[in-house]
């Protein structure tokens, strides 16, 4: 089997070895491979007809439907370059993606249109010519004949497949340049670790905008041809029917969404036919994990990435259990998966040993060539190291451990605090669901721990009892000063706590 590369490349392999095959499922209808070829051919068409040329980028405004599959295949019909964006985006920050990208299209749910995107694009500052609408309706039967438009060649594998905006949890979002190369490389990487087939199923529970869903969902289902199972909105109800009905081998998603999924289900019934189940996106305390294994009979495997890296980069090797750092309680991230070449470096960027801290630098086929600036691609990675911001260590078998993120460090009396290392001890009391640590600026020591936390449902404990369970096992600069009760944590669309509105 010749590996594609380009994202196009893996949905023509998926319709030439089964055309009649299902490709996706949502709510009530089943769309085979030959279905999405002819919707995406017509809309490519449209694109065509209205003047869409090679390098032009289309925004995708859609929930995890079948409008979203089909807008994305068409742009790379028509030589183009998909933007998914957030539906949850409002009037200001849609505007400022479609001018950032310089959009010529826009494919957008027609209920997404009418709550917002109509007077950014009648207003006139974007480049958008043409506004496709979709509604759930429109999925219901294909095209008859294939479209007559005359396509562009395959897309090259540096051609940008994507520009995706990071999660902008750290400050104003950018648009990372995901090439084809990088996409076939990502997709790669997902079924070389699932050994998942076009026999498996595979469940979205991510949104298909953000780097998780458009990878390990849409790009790996693609890869491998198995069919994608979605629901518009995380719905964890509607979600574990979808279990049921369609039995899928592969789950990956923020922490919250599994959480969520194994809450509504009846545990292991559910999880039966899940070969493998993964998060990534956000720490995961090895607490939480042995819940979760615990409800729904399956091992929670860990994967990291980045935007910046087309998702996956190191994981938990399938069939091996998370491993713990004796000291911390930390549970690994996993080792790199191979091609990916992880590297742990000092402040000059020199690697370090085992057990040493650092900053956590990927360099691999799927790294990001940088960010969409004008048209132009800018701040790529140095000598193709791309430099994470995240802080941790390998151990003498090659495990990583991540620390935290840089950016989050807390500094109160002098003394640093990784936020993580308090979150993970209070994630071990019974009684919390959730936890957040932050530091907030204070005038004597600078800055103080501040946590947030939300309690398990039922759950009777005072927040007397954790905090004195928290002064058990850390020292007391590292105790959180303030506590905060909440009903739940303030989350990104992919379940990132968003620790900029906690500090307030
Ligand atoms: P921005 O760059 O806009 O601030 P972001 O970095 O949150 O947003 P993403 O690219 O979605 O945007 O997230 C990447 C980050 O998510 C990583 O740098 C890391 O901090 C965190 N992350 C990803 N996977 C994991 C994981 N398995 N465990 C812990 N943290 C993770």
């Amino acid at each position: 089997l010749t590996r594609p590369t380009s994202g196009l490349e893996m949905f023509t392999a998926t319709v030439a070895a089964g055309a009649d095959r299902p490709m996706v499922r949502y709510l009530d209808t089943t769309l085979t491979a030959r279905e999405i070829d002819l919707f995406s051919d017509d809309l490519a068409q449209r694109l065509i007809d209205d003047g869409f040329g090679p390098g032009d980028r289309v925004a995708v405004l859609c929930q995890n439907d079948p409008g979203f599959v089909v807008a994305v295949i068409a742009a790379w019909k028509a030589g183009g370059t998909a933007v998914p964006l957030n539906p949850m985006y409002t009037e200001r920050e849609l505007a400022f993606a479609l001018v950032d990208t310089g959009a010529r299209a826009l494919v957008c749910l027609d209920e997404l249109y009418s709550a917002g995107a109509e007077p950014i694009i009648s207003g006139g500052d974007t480049d958008v010519v043409t506004v496709v609408l979709t509604s759930a309706d429109d999925w219901r039967s294909a095209p008859e004949s294939p479209s007559s438009a005359r396509m562009p060649g395959a897309p090259a594998s540096d051609d940008p497949a994507l520009l995706l905006y990071t999660s902008g949890t750290t400050g104003v979002p950018k648009a990372a340049v995901i090439t084809h190369g990088n996409l076939t490389a990502a997709a790669e990487l997902y079924r070389l670790w699932t050994s998942i087939t076009a026999d498996d199923e595979v469940l979205a529970i991510t949104p298909l905008f953000h780097v998780t869903g458009i990878v390990g969902h849409l790009a790996l289902s693609l890869r491998v041809g198995a069919p994608l199972i979605l629901a518009h909105r995380f719905d964890a109800t509607l979600l574990v029917q979808a279990m049921r009905d369609h039995r899928p081998a592969f789950i990956v998603g923020a922490i919250s969404a599994i959480v969520a999924l194994v809450d509504a289900s009846d545990g292991a019934d559910d999880f039966r036919s899940v070969k493998w189940m993964a998060t990534g996106g956000a720490p995961v305390s090895a607490a939480v994990a042995s819940r979760v294994t615990a409800r729904s009979g399956r091992e929670l495997s860990i994967v990291y990435g980045l935007t910046e890296t087309t998702s996956p980069a190191i994981a938990t090797p399938i069939g091996e259990v998370g491993r713990v750092d004796p000291e911390s309680g930390a549970l690994s991230i996993g080792v790199p998966l191979a091609p990916t070449r992880c590297r742990i470096v000092d402040d000059s960027g020199r690697p370090v040993g085992p057990g040493v801290v650092g900053e956590v630098e990927i360099a691999g086929p799927q790294v990001s060539p940088g960010y969409w600036h004008d048209g132009a691609v800018v701040d790529g990675p140095v000598d193709g190291a791309l430099h994470t911001g995240d802080v941790g260590f390998c151990d003498s078998d090659g495990w990583v451990f991540l620390i935290d993120r840089r950016k989050d460090m807390i500094t109160t009396a002098g003394y640093k605090v990784w936020p993580r290392e308090v979150e993970d001890v209070l994630y071990r009391h019974p009684a919390v669901a959730e936890a957040a640590v932050v530091g907030v600026p204070d005038d004597t020591r600078g800055e103080v721990v501040s946590a947030f936390i939300a309690l398990e449902s039922g759950a009777t404990a005072t927040v007397a009892q954790i905090e004195a369970f928290a002064a058990t096992q850390l020292a007391a600069y590292k105790r959180p000063r303030r506590f905060t009760v909440v009903t739940e944590l303030p989350k990104t669309a992919t379940g990132k706590v968003l620790r900029r509105e906690l500090r307030g």
